[in-house]
């Protein structure tokens, strides 16, 4: 279960706590001890976890709180919000384009469920939207890619433009935007090539694209079960083309919290969404405040 170690940690520090009748500082001091290595241990990016440390023992060491009748709960209330904080707060809707259409291009490293969000995006736009989306088959350098992107297509119900392998990805941007305004599509989602790591050739097509396509909204994928390294990924990215938010997928696996944790904090970008399963159906709305909860357990 994703969490779980964390969870398990915190609650542990809390429980510390909850035990004193009367908590001192120095009781404040050993809790935040633990609770700084629970936050490494879950990889948590470090600057993510100092500031936040410091953060919480400077709320949780006023005489507001340690005087209270509560402190143990007060400091549960500061850490839980600190972590809503730490993720941004408030959830952070998709931009929606004054003139359809509103162009959606989703950049990540392969294995991310750049594809497979895709389909989940449209799957939700189709659903609360009844929109009519294009999805355009970006993707040339893996042929099994464009194939995998037509049955994620069929799957929703939404069109997908494609050139086959041969085409430059700019110029089958170019032409699938073409046909979107012909046909009136409201919603276009580029499906765009992964590598297994940032190259500059990745970064200057996606580059390109951003400028031919001028999206309301670029989305990186990337997979929370790789920790840290999805921390990185998202500043690279982030780096290069100015993304508008991230989409965190695998969350239903046993993930340990830290890509969840740092990216808002390292990039300044939001988690707009968090994959939960393979299924088309399986993405939901990122809510910092949710996740706070989930993570307290
Ligand atoms: P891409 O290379 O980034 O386009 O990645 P794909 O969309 O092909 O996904 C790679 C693998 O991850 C596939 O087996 C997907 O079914 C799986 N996958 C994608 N998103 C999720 C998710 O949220 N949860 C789980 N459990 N698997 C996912």
């Amino acid at each position: 279960m994703a969490f779980e170690g964390l969870s398990e940690r915190l609650q542990k520090a809390f429980a510390g706590l909850r035990r004193k009748g009367k908590v001192t500082e120095s009781d404040v001091s050993e809790a935040m001890r633990e609770i700084r290595l629970a936050l490494l241990e879950a990889d948590v990016n470090f600057k993510v976890v100092k500031d936040f440390i410091k953060t919480v023992r400077e709320q949780a060491v006023g005489s507001a709180v340690l005087d209270s009748l509560t402190p143990a709960q007060q400091i549960i209330k500061i850490v839980n919000d600190e972590l809503t904080k730490t993720m941004g707060e408030a959830a952070v809707p998709l931009v929606k384009a004054p003139k359809i259409p509103t162009v959606i291009m989703m950049v990540g490293l392969q294995g991310a469920g750049k594809t497979t969000t895709v389909g989940k995006l449209a799957t939700r736009l189709i659903q609360q939207e009844k929109a009519r989306p294009l999805l355009i088959a970006a993707d040339v350098y893996r042929p099994a890619a464009i194939e995998q992107l037509e049955v994620v297509g069929q799957q929703v119900n939404a069109p997908v433009f494609q050139l086959g392998t041969d085409v430059d990805p700019r110029e089958i941007v170019r032409q699938g935007l073409a046909q979107a305004a012909l046909q009136h599509n409201d919603y276009v989602i580029i499906d765009t090539a992964g590598r297994l790591q940032i190259d500059e050739k990745l970064m200057a097509e996606l580059t390109d694209i951003k400028a031919i396509a001028q999206p309301n909204d670029i989305l990186l994928v990337v997979d929370a079960m790789t920790g840290q390294a999805a921390t990185d990924v998202a500043t690279g990215f982030n780096e290069q083309l100015d993304i508008t938010g991230v989409v965190l997928t695998k969350l239903d696996g046993d993930t340990r919290g830290g890509a969840a944790l740092s990216i808002r904090a390292v990039t300044g970008k939001p988690i707009m969404f968090v994959g939960q399963g393979e299924k088309m159906d399986a993405l939901d709305v990122f809510y910092p405040d949710r996740m706070a909860n989930r993570i307290l357990g």
